[in-house]
């Protein structure tokens, strides 16, 4: 098809306000991702990562700059189909998972399909798919507590997927994870951006799966530049 891009920013700002003052944690970030594209952006605590992430996924609300999500401007979109965009065309991996703590690994997982009108024998089935190649094929029942902490981000990446997004954003998605599962990870990650062209933007400290990606970019200073 075309190779217009499946995320791009630009002059991308956020500044917060603390009391009389006011912070600026980003300024002038310009990015652009296309199909198939794998790129890690790295940088330290407090650099910024999570509040780039959250406002490319349309979570938050940038300062200046704007932001387009498979052809469509978020700002310029009402809250209703913002939020019918995201499902569609975007899987996101918080920093901190945000499972459904009521809901099995498999309902939490199976949740964006049904969101999205899957029918649930179906939905059903590609979850277990998925959470079997995470290696959590014998977890399915069990509830986000009951799981660790790498199982649960586990679950996560399996919700993320599941829609089969073009775009996946992921905040730290090996940070709980053990050397052989993030393995497991980036190659399912390498597998998804070749056989079904999804990009993925995966913000990390970690520079092994860093490495891995097709481009690193650092966030320095509230700028991106390349790494
Ligand atoms: P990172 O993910 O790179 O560790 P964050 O994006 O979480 O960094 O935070 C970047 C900076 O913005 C930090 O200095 C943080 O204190 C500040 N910050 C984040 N969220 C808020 C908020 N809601 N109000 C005020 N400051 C914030
Ligand atoms: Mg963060």
């Amino acid at each position: 098809m075309s190779d217009k891009a499946v995320l791009s920013c630009r002059n991308l700002g956020k500044s917060y306000e603390e009391g009389p003052q006011s912070v600026q944690v980003l300024a002038g970030v310009e990015l652009e991702l296309h199909a198939g594209e794998r790129v890690a952006i790295v940088g330290s605590s407090g650099s910024g990562k999570s509040t780039l992430l959250n406002m490319l996924g349309g979570l938050d609300v940038p300062s200046e700059g704007s932001v387009w999500l498979a052809g469509e401007e978020l700002s310029a979109l009402s809250e209703t189909a913002r939020g019918m965009l995201r499902n569609r065309a975007l899987g996101f991996v918080y920093q901190f998972h945000h499972l459904l703590p009521e809901f099995s690994a498999l309902e939490n997982v199976c949740m964006p399909l049904l969101i999205g009108r899957t029918p649930i024998a179906e939905a059903r089935q590609s979850a277990t798919t998925l959470l079997e190649r995470v290696g959590l094929g014998h977890r399915l029942s069990h509830k986000p507590a009951e799981l660790s902490g790498g199982e649960r981000q586990r679950v996560a990446i399996a919700r993320a997927l599941v829609n089969q997004p073009q775009l996946v954003l992921l905040d730290e998605p090996t940070g709980n994870l053990d050397q052989h599962t993030a393995h497991g990870i980036q190659e399912l990650m390498h597998e998804l951006a070749q056989s079904l062209r999804t990009a993925f933007l995966v913000v990390t400290h970690d520079m092994n799966l860093a490495r891995q990606m097709d481009r690193v970019l650092r966030l320095e200073e509230g700028r991106l530049v390349a790494a």
